[in-house]
């Protein structure tokens, strides 16, 4: 136990242990308390102070888990207690990760807190790919945008993808549910073209990660990827998913190749 007791709002980074950074694996190795997501796999809470209490505060998808009131209330009265807090998230905290509510509880309560800065899962999306989300020569911004707003959010529900979905803009859109049929419309009709490559990048950063490439008139054709995943959109991504079809078609001539073998 520390004296005083804090809470650091870690990034887990996006599911490779070699992705933490030294400063949260340091913390995760003498926390008293891990408070952490869903995201977070058992490999990287496995680097936790065994003594640690590790409690999985999670509310992915519909399945019920403690509400937001209830995760600022067990981190206030684990860091009272004189605790080192480790409050874990998915990729960095402060990208779709409730960062700015759990700091305002924090600061109310006068308990000390610091943020440790994790890999989001763009980033890590864009090194699966093996891209620049920013290449000079074609992206002038990146935009990062979720397709999903949290239920009492005061988000707009009319996104004004216009000013959003530019032909100089790297579009990072998290959690992009499963309707990419509408997701392309929107684009579409924002004013991308259908020949923007597109790419959907699952579980970036796990051993089963996948990539999955296209332009975004063929957005929808993608398989039904497992989650957690992310649609890239841009002009930056070209030459990588270029590579990519081109070996998927390689891929794909070799099989047939063997199966008119075994003929
Ligand atoms: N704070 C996290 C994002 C939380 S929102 C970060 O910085 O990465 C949750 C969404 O993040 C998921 O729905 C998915 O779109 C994306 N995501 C998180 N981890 C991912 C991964 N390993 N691969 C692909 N997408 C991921």
């Amino acid at each position: 136990m520390t004296d005083g007791g804090k809470v650091y709002l870690a990034g887990a980074g996006p599911g490779d242990p070699d992705l933490l950074t030294v400063k949260a694996l340091r913390l995760l190795a003498c926390a008293d308390v891990v408070l952490h997501d869903d995201l977070v796999p058992p490999r990287i809470l496995a680097l936790a102070n065994p003594l640690a209490e590790i409690v999985n505060v999670g509310k992915r998808c519909s399945a019920k888990g403690p509400a937001q009131s209830e995760i600022n209330s067990r981190m206030i009265a684990s860091a009272r207690a004189g605790n080192s807090v480790v409050r874990l998230k998915g990729g960095d905290p402060g990208v779709f990760g409730r960062l700015a509510e759990e700091i305002d509880a924090l600061e109310s309560a006068g308990i000390a807190w610091e943020i440790v800065p994790g890999i989001t899962a763009g980033l890590a999306a864009a090194a699966a790919l093996g891209t620049s989300l920013t290449d000079r020569r074609k992206s002038a911004r990146v935009v990062i945008i979720t397709n999903h707003h949290a239920a009492g959010s005061e988000a707009p529900t009319e996104r004004d993808w216009k000013a959003l979905a530019r032909e100089d803009a790297t579009l990072l859109i998290y959690m992009p549910g499963h309707d990419f049929g509408t997701l392309r419309a929107q684009l579409l009709a924002a004013g991308l073209p259908a020949e923007i490559p597109a790419a959907v990048v699952s579980r970036a950063a796990s051993p089963d990660q996948s990539v999955e490439c296209a332009t975004l008139g063929e957005l929808n054709a993608l398989a039904r990827v497992s989650a957690p995943s992310i649609v890239l959109v841009g002009w930056a991504l070209d030459a990588a998913v270029r590579r990519a079809l081109a070996s998927q078609s390689t891929a794909l001539l070799a099989e047939a190749d063997l199966i008119l073998s075994s003929r």
